[in-house]
Order: structure tokens, then C-alpha cells, then sequence
């Protein structure tokens, strides 16, 4: 098949352009070996949607996109349920063949455009559950053959490789499709409620545990949204829950705070609007039960937007939450100096200066979405090898593309902050700054992760520049 036109690709948060030197949409197997044939020792990545905001999508040689794999078959009959989806497959076309039969995704994420192979490979998640990587119980890949050298499909189902595969970062070979589990379909009951402190927020998390929580910023106080599975019928409000939500919510506090942080930069108002008026909007206590896949989704992907997102131990969530409202503060004005236990341990890594160079550089305006994840079978995604839940901090900036050098620098010292304190690692396909000697302590499998790339793509024809720097497989 030719290349088309090489296009420049742009990500959903506009901060990545890829100008790929061919661009293919292979529409078989087939197709896609010939591309390797062909293209045999230069550099080849895939993307799915873009949605990813970190060089994990980068790419400077071939880029295939696979959308035209979008086979579902459904295998119901199984002990354990499972669907084989086209690696192209949007999770929300996926959701809707598998609702005709009463079926749904073991766990699912705030949006539903990404790709599945997308999804999973940087482990993309949602709470109260493992993250999709987890539930993958085979993959087939097309690589090189290392010994033949011959571009060939591999499929992966057990041992090592599948626990590499599951959460890949693309760098294995390309993921032609994915068998995943999945479960019947699931209503869920859930209402909101501010409350002052996290332990408050956390207290009622075993009764519901698809629980996600918001931290607001500037006013300090939690938002708890209470969520379980319920065999109870769909209220009749729901509609009506979701019309207020989508109103209130999805475009109403975006339209307010793209207008006041992106355009106005009227960082005070922001600061007000927090502290007295947006959580007014809440409409406490309201009981509902939806769909799972009404329930647990927002219409995120509405408003262009950055984000980093920061995985800590569960028994490390306490301090995670208060360096975060401290770097916050800082970063938005505080001129308090830093004071915590940690700060004779942040001096001696010259982390202190970095957490100075960040003061007054940046107003955080957006609710800070905390989700419980469950510990995963793989070797890299954010929750792997833990004996504990891990949870997810979210730190999400409106402000304009070319505005977004405060964002930036805050990213980097919560990075290095959280990695060295929590042992805090972020998420793949948000705003990633992982170097090699932080990636390696932070994921006490990586050398397994290593160890199957060396097998599966010894020649890193799938790795892009910047996993070959933080993941090197050079002895
Ligand atoms: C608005 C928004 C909301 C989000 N919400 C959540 C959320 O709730 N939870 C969460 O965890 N994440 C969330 N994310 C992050 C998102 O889920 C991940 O970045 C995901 O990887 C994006 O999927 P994609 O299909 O766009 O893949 P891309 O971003 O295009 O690619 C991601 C990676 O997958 C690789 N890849 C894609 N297809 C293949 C293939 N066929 N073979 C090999 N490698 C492949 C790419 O090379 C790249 O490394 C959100 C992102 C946005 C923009």
C-alpha cells in the first residue's frame, strides 16, 4: 500500500506535533507487515487518537494509525468473558456493541475517544478498579523477528511478554488487536458532597468504591462523588442529572474558567470563584442511579486542555495531597516559606531552589480529580507492582498553548516532589518528565520491561527517541 501525503499531526492538547517522514492506514495484516518490510530499519510508531499529551505519542520516522482495524467480536460463551477488539477501536464504539448484548469494559475512564490499543498502552484508567492494561488477556503484535529479521505477528497471551504488552508504550511492535475481559452491564448509584478534610472525603470509600474525589483548589475542601454498583433499577432523574450535569458542569464551570484563566488571566477571580461561589453549583446529596457508562463518564474532551497526573501509594495519599496544596500555593503566590518534614531531604537534592524557581508562576484553576486504582499485573503501567492501591492525583491547566510555561515548570518540581518523597510516578500519556534515573526507581519492574524489548525489538525500531532515553536497553 503507498504512504499517504505525510501529513503534520497535531495532539488533542495542541503541545506535540509529529511530522511523520511516511503515514500510513493499513487496512490488514497484511498491509501492515509490508509496511515493516518496507520500512526495515527505519523508525515506526502508531498513533490512535492523539490524546495523549506526552512524547510517548512522539515520532520522527513512520507512523501508522490502525483505525481502520475496527473489528469487535464478542466472546460471551467463555468462563471468563472476553472481547477481541481492532486495535483501532474507539472505547466508546466498543461500549456500544457490547451494550446490544448486555456487556461492558471492566473498568473505564473519564472519556471514552481514545483507541483501546491506545488506552492500554499507557495504562489509561478510571477508580475503584484496576486500569484497563490489567484486563488484557492476549495481544497480537506485528514486529521483526529477531532471529529471521522478517516482519511477522506474535500473539501474546501469557508470562512476561503479556505483562510488557498489556501496558506497551507502543514500544514492543504495533498491537493489531487485543482480547480483553468483560463483564455484563451495571447500573451505578451515586450522589455528591463537600466535605472538609480528605480523611471525611475517604470515610465512606469502602461503602462506595468506584469513589472519585475533587480537591478544590483555593477553597481546600473536598467534593466526594459517591459511586457503587447497584442491582437498582435507573431512576427516573437520571436524565435529568445528566442534562444538569452537562449544563452545570461540562460547559458551564468551562466556559467560566477558560474565560477567566485563559482569557482574562484574572487569576484573583479564580481564586474567589473557588473559594465562594462554584461549589454553590452542587446540588448536594441528589441521588441517582444511571447506566455505568453514563455514570462514570464527563464530557472531558470538550475543552482543550493539559494535564498531569500524579499515581501515589495509597498509604502515601495523605502526604501526597498536602505537598500538592503546598506547591500549589506557592506556585501561586504563597510567599509563606516551604516548611514540611521533608524539606532537609528536598534541600540536599537542590529540589528546594526548583520549588523557589516556581513561586508565583502559576494559578491552578481546575478541581483536583483524586481516582483509587487497583494494583496491576504488569511490569510499567502507573498502579503495577504494588501490594497496594495506588491513587491518582490530577492537575489539569485551561490556560492557552503559548501560555503554558508556569504549567510546565509546576509539572516538573510535582514530578520531581512526589517521585522523590512518594515514590509518585506519572501517568504515560499525560504530561510525562520522567528522566531514565527517576523512571528506574520509580518502577522496580522496568528491568523486566527492558528485558522483553531487548527480546521483542532488540534494533528499538518501535521506540521513539524519548523511550529510548528514559527506558534504555543498552547494557
Ligand atoms: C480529555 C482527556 C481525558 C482523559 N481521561 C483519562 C482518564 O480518565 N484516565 C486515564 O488514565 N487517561 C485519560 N486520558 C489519557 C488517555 O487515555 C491516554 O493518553 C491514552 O493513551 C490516549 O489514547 P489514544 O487512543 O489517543 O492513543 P495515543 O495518544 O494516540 O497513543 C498513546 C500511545 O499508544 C501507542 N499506540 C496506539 N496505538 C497503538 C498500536 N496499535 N500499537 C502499538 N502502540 C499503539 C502510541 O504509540 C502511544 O505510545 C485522557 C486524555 C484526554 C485528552
Amino acid at each position: 500500500m503507498n504512504a499517504s501525503r505525510a501529513k503534520t499531526l497535531v495532539n488533542f492538547g495542541a503541545n506535540l506535533r509529529i511530522q511523520p517522514t511516511s503515514y500510513y492506514t493499513p487496512a490488514n495484516e497484511q498491509e501492515v507487515l509490508a509496511i515493516l518490510e518496507r520500512h526495515r530499519g527505519e523508525s515506526i510508531r502508531v498513533v490512535g487518537r492523539m490524546h495523549s499529551w506526552s512524547k510517548v505519542l512522539d515520532s520522527t520516522g513512520v507512523v501508522l494509525s490502525l483505525e481502520k482495524f475496527d473489528q469487535i467480536s464478542i466472546n460471551a460463551e467463555n468462563p471468563t468473558p472476553t472481547a477481541t477488539l481492532g486495535a483501532g477501536v474507539q472505547i466508546k464504539t466498543a461500549l456500544k456493541a457490547l451494550s446490544r448484548q448486555g456487556l461492558t469494559l471492566p473498568s473505564l475512564g473519564l472519556i471514552t475517544e481514545q483507541t483501546i490499543a491506545g488506552a492500554t498502552a499507557t495504562g489509561t484508567h478510571g477508580s475503584g478498579k484496576h486500569s484497563l492494561s490489567h484486563y488484557l488477556t492476549s495481544i497480537r503484535l506485528a514486529h521483526f523477528d529477531p532471529e529471521s529479521g522478517k516482519a511477522v505477528i506474535r500473539e501474546i497471551s501469557d508470562g512476561p511478554e503479556l505483562e510488557a504488552a498489556r501496558c506497551s508504550l507502543g514500544a514492543l511492535g504495533i498491537v493489531l488487536n487485543l482480547t480483553i475481559e468483560i463483564r455484563s452491564s451495571y447500573n451505578v448509584e451515586f450522589q455528591l458532597h463537600e466535605v472538609k478534610t480528605l480523611d471525611d472525603a475517604l470515610e465512606s470509600e469502602s461503602d462506595w468504591p468506584l469513589q472519585q474525589c475533587y480537591f478544590l483548589p483555593w477553597r481546600w475542601t473536598y467534593v466526594v462523588h459517591q459511586r457503587r454498583e447497584t442491582a437498582a433499577p435507573r431512576t427516573k432523574t437520571a436524565r435529568l442529572f445528566r442534562w444538569y450535569w452537562f449544563l452545570t458542569f461540562d460547559i458551564g464551570l468551562h466556559l467560566v474558567l477558560v474565560t477567566t484563566a485563559r482569557y482574562l488571566k484574572a487569576y484573583k477571580l479564580v481564586k474567589t470563584l473557588y473559594r465562594h461561589v462554584l461549589s454553590r453549583s452542587l446540588i448536594q446529596r441528589w441521588w441517582i442511579v444511571d447506566e455505568s457508562s453514563a455514570a462514570l463518564i464527563m464530557e472531558h474532551e470538550l475543552f482543550r486542555h493539559i494535564e498531569i497526573e500524579m499515581f501515589v501509594p495509597a498509604s502515601r495519599l495523605a502526604d501526597g495531597m498536602r505537598l500538592v496544596q503546598q506547591l500549589l500555593e506557592i506556585a501561586g503566590g504563597s510567599s509563606e516559606p516551604w516548611e514540611s518534614p521533608e524539606r532537609e531531604a528536598l534541600a540536599e537534592s537542590g529540589l528546594l531552589s526548583e520549588i523557589e524557581n516556581v513561586r508565583g508562576q502559576y494559578v491552578h484553576h481546575y478541581p483536583i480529580c483524586i481516582r483509587k486504582i487497583l494494583p496491576d499485573a504488569t511490569h510499567v503501567s502507573m498502579a503495577s507492582s504494588a501490594d497496594e492501591p495506588w491513587y491518582a492525583i490530577s492537575m489539569i491547566s485551561y490556560v492557552s498553548p503559548k501560555d503554558r510555561d508556569g504549567f510546565q515548570r509546576f509539572a516538573k518540581v510535582v514530578t520531581r516532589v512526589l517521585g522523590q518523597c512518594l515514590g509518585g510516578r506519572p501517568h504515560w500519556g499525560k504530561v510525562c518528565l520522567l528522566d531514565a534515573e527517576l523512571a528506574r526507581q520509580l518502577y522496580p519492574r522496568l528491568s523486566e520491561f527492558q528485558h522483553v524489548i531487548r527480546e521483542l525489538d532488540p534494533d528499538r525500531t518501535f521506540s521513539n527517541e524519548w523511550l529510548k532515553q528514559v527506558i534504555p536497553t543498552a547494557p
